[in-house]
């Protein structure tokens, strides 16, 4: 934009002119509210001038007024007074504030003389007695209206900040912008410091005053002494319509309520009055700004339950479906500020939208679309943790790496929020929680919130769309015909509320090793071994079980003692190992995580969650019970996931290399890269601590690429020194998803490196290959024909059998640690002395990983195993320590 349109276009909006003063320079910086503008004095004052038609003697009076501007003062004022071109006198007020030495914050500002002793001295807003009598005017003659209430967020604080100039500017800029907004429809009047009242004329009709309110609350924020500043400022809006609802004195008692709620709410949004809404504000409620009210844990959870109790009251009355769905999200909205939730129905096979339903308060539209992407789901499964409900994200930014980062992140604010409910396995739809009026700062507790609201309309709906569907669909764990996680919760949540029940455990018991375990024995003595589990549990009376599809049983037991649950456990052990002795097979291990809750503080979901993690990070034998500790793991590990993106970018991921040394001279043949994250810079974390984690939520591949590339920059550096480099092999994580887009990826990044693929070695693990041999043979064979060469991690360690060994076509085979840590063992050794002449006859290379003694070195040696990774040789070391010892020096001789 030229400078004088550009000037032009401010002024008339705001009648101010802000900038920064550079006395060093001379220079003046314009804020434009986008991007700066750097004009030198004279310049800037003959646009000015240019613009109020003054005469050319303003140029020269300004310039004066800024070279002799004494720099020692924090703060000045000057009046002065120019003639314009008509010989008409204009006032203009300088405001110059100190921001250091050179800078200074300049603004310029016309003090208009015309009569304006009705106005607001400082913003030009009406008095209040204006809009009094515009509103009586407007129900005389029935011409409908709005009111609002309209309050700055935090004014106080921003005047603290910033100093009172900048506050009175805002008020300026905020009453012209509202004004520009209004036109002549409508009038502004300052009815307290940041608090203004708004009349205009509007149709009374839901939609367009929604829309019209989104506009205005959006310009008033968007004004430039803000945005040029980088202060964030908001309003809240509350309004009320005429006629609906009544009266003018009514209807400012109804905007006030509806500012209240909206400050209560947290702010920054519009409230329309709604009886259901707003009629219990108090106007004992004070207005004043207070810290964002966080949801008070232990009050949301009081809330909660008598929230559960009224919805599922109105769920069961006899009324029609819509009217209940109605009735009960009313209620959710009134406790939750929620205003509409809609409902739409998936197709189980495609994962398309069916057929939709909406219900919400007050009024139906359909704004926003809801997506669902098939890829995603998997994310959003595993997400939450918990298989029945799971959350989708915003519908506005599909797809997503990953919804928690998203969800968590520190300003989390978005106008909506979805679930999808999976019952047994099955799609049936997406719950979404929306705020048509602005966006709301979602907190962790609302999770547990939606959690627990969409569990109600799982209930709800089984009762009424799928009364003549198999029960047993809902509520059976098909694999084991015992009951299931639904059934479980279903039966819980209503023992808990129908028979008030307050201390309460929860139990989640798995098998450990579970997939291994199976493959071993077979799917018959499996399912014996899981109805053993079933029998035991389905003999106590006081009892309430269910398995998770494919996981853990989920047992609830209330009035017991910690004794009598370490009684029910030891009971199910020893059970079990009388099978497995009578069968002689392995032995097999519960791992058990115990939480004890309190209903008047836990909800069920996060007793559940909290038995889950403790039994996850359960790594011994014995019953866990929850503890803080867990707790503490469990917000680490979260918060390690929400770092992940900020780590890589900080570098945090530190690449080790650990050596490979070939048995026959002892040379360095190639080395195998290994993460260190280098926590916030403060602590040095093992992979063993975040990659399960990583894994867990699909975000592995991140981490991959990224030690991918800093391979490729680390082979590079080498070569550009004029070193020929060893092959460096990194690990491809088992939970790959997509093979063509895991190699697509890989490829795009060494090429832009320009690596010669054979510096490169992907390391394939065993737990991969145990199940889709085919597809891993397809990608081996395919890293085959970009020139990569391809081994097999882990060998050993307890998925894999010869027989796909020998059909994959791996170069390299790697023996799992567990070899040479046994090697003191005389059949390991014979074992691993034979398999190393059958792979040779496969014509593969063999490495051993793990070796760490001298001895081990000689036997390997003896046995004709072509090369050594371990601790014997060097434990993985940092890049630049690995260059100087292993490439610089004699090994690479
Ligand atoms: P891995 O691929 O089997 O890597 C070998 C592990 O054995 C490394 O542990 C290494 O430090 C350790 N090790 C090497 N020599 C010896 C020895 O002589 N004695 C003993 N006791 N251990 C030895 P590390 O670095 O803690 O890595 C653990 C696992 O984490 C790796 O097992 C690998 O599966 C995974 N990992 C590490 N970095 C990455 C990565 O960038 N991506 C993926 N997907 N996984 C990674
Ligand atoms: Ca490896
Ligand atoms: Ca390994």
């Amino acid at each position: 934009m030229r400078n004088d349109a550009l000037i032009s276009k401010y002024m008339q909006f705001n009648k101010i002119l802000l900038s920064t003063l550079n006395i060093n320079k001379k220079t003046i910086d314009l804020f434009d509210g986008e991007k700066n503008q750097i004009f030198s004095y004279k310049d800037y004052f003959l646009f000015v001038a240019n613009y109020f038609d003054l005469i050319p003697d303003f140029v020269e009076k300004s310039i004066v007024v800024l070279d002799t501007i004494d720099v020692s003062n924090e703060l000045l004022e000057i009046d002065a007074e120019y003639k314009n071109k008509n010989g008409v006198p204009v006032n203009f007020i300088y405001h110059i504030i100190k921001q250091n030495d050179e800078e200074f914050l300049l603004s310029i500002q016309e003090k208009k003389t015309i009569d304006n002793s009705q106005l607001d001295q400082m913003t030009k807003a009406n008095p209040k007695s204006y809009i009094d009598n515009r509103a009586k005017n407007n129900i005389l003659t029935k011409t409908p209206f709005l009111l609002m209430y309209i309050d700055i967020d935090n004014f106080k604080h921003i005047n603290d900040e910033y100093g009172q100039l900048i506050g009175d500017m805002i008020l300026i800029e905020m009453v012209s912008a509202c004004k520009n907004v209004l036109g002549d429809k409508g009038a502004i009047s300052r009815v307290g410091g940041d608090r203004f009242l708004v009349i205009y004329d509007i149709e009374d009709d839901y939609e367009t005053v929604h829309d019209f309110l989104f506009y205005l609350k959006q310009q008033m924020q968007r004004i430039s002494a803000c945005t040029s500043r980088g202060i964030g400022i908001t309003v809240t809006i509350g309004s009320a319509q005429y006629p609906k609802d009544g009266q003018y004195e009514l209807m400012l008692l109804k905007c006030k309520k509806a500012l209240i709620r909206g400050k209560n709410k947290g702010r920054d949004c519009f409230i329309m009055y709604l009886e259901e809404k707003c009629g219990k504000v108090t106007l004992e409620d004070k207005i004043d700004d207070k810290e964002i009210k966080k949801i008070d844990n232990t009050s949301t959870k009081n809330d909660l339950y008598s929230l559960i109790t009224d919805v599922n009251q109105l769920l069961n009355d006899d009324r029609t479906v819509d009217e209940s769905i109605n009735k009960a999200i009313s209620l959710i909205g009134t406790y939750f500020y929620i205003d509409r939730v809609s409902i739409a129905r998936l197709d189980i096979k495609t994962h398309k939208i069916r057929k939709h339903h909406y219900w919400f308060n007050p009024k139906i539209s359909i704004k926003h679309e809801v997506y669902c992407v098939d890829s995603a789901i998997p994310y959003w499964a595993k997400a939450l943790g918990v298989k029945n409900y799971v959350m989708i994200d915003d519908t506005n930014s599909l797809p997503l790496d990953h919804p928690l980062k998203e969800l968590f992140k520190k300003d989390y604010t978005r106008a909506s929020m979805s679930f999808e409910l999976v019952i047994n396995g099955k799609s049936f739809g997406l719950i979404r929680f929306d705020m048509t009026t602005g966006v709301r700062h979602w907190q962790n507790e609302d999770f547990q919130v939606f959690l627990l609201i969409s569990q109600l309309f799982v209930s709800y709906f089984q009762k009424n769309y799928l009364k003549d569907t198999n029960y047993k669909t809902f509520y059976i764990d098909s694999a084991y015909d015992c009951n299931n996680f639904t059934k479980m919760f279903t039966d819980a949540g209503e023992k808990i509320i129908n028979s008030n029940i307050t201390d309460y455990f929860v139990i989640e018991l798995d098998l450990r090793n579970i997939v291994r375990y199976k493959t071993l024995i077979g799917n018959k003595k499996m399912y014996k071994i899981v109805r053993i589990i079933v029998d035991v549990l389905e003999s106590k009376e006081n009892v309430i079980y269910g398995k998770k599809s494919g996981g853990p049983f989920v047992i609830f037991i209330d009035s017991v003692s910690e004794e009598e649950i370490k009684e029910l456990i030891n009971n199910i052990q020893d059970k079990l190992n009388e099978f497995t002795k009578a069968n002689n097979i392995t032995d097999l291990s519960c791992q058990v995580g115990v939480y004890k809750a309190d209903s008047r503080k836990d909800s069920l979901i996060d007793a559940i969650s909290n038995a889950n993690l403790t039994r996850v990070l359960n790594k011994t034998k014995d019953i866990l019970f929850y503890s803080e500790d867990i707790r503490n793991a469990s917000l680490f590990k979260t918060e390690m996931l929400l770092r992940i993106d900020e780590a890589l970018e900080n570098g945090e991921f530190l690449l080790y290399l650990q050596p490979k040394i070939s048995t026959k001279d002892g040379r360095l043949i190639g080395a195998e890269a290994l993460t260190r994250w280098y926590y916030k810079k403060e602590k040095l974390l093992f992979p063993d601590t975040f990659i399960p984690v990583f894994e867990s939520q699909g975000v592995i591949n991140k981490l991959d690429f990224s030690v991918f590339r800093n391979v490729c920059i680390y082979q590079q550096l080498l070569i550009k020194e004029g070193y020929t480099p060893v092959p460096i092999s990194v690990n491809v994580s088992r939970y790959v998803s997509d093979f063509d887009e895991y190699i697509k990826t890989i490829e795009n990044i060494r090429s832009s490196y320009q690596i010669d693929p054979k510096y490169i070695e992907i390391e394939i693990t065993e737990g991969m290959y145990y199940e889709n041999t085919s597809l891993i043979s397809g990608f081996i064979n395919k890293l085959h024909s970009f020139g990569y060469k391809v081994s097999m991690d882990d060998f050993g360690a307890g998925y894999s059998n010869l027989v796909s060994m020998a059909k994959l076509n791996f170069d390299i085979i790697k023996f799992d640690k567990s070899f040479c840590l046994d090697l003191d063992n005389d059949n390991v050794k014979v074992m691993l002395d034979k398999l190393i002449e059958l792979i040779k006859m496969l014509k593969m290379s063999t490495i051993c990983e793990g070796v760490e003694t001298k001895e081990n070195v000689d036997y390997l040696t003896k046995i004709g195993c072509d090369s050594i990774q371990g601790y014997y040789f060097s434990k993985p070391i940092p890049w630049d320590d690995f260059k100087k010892k292993y490439i610089d020096s004699k090994y690479n001789r």
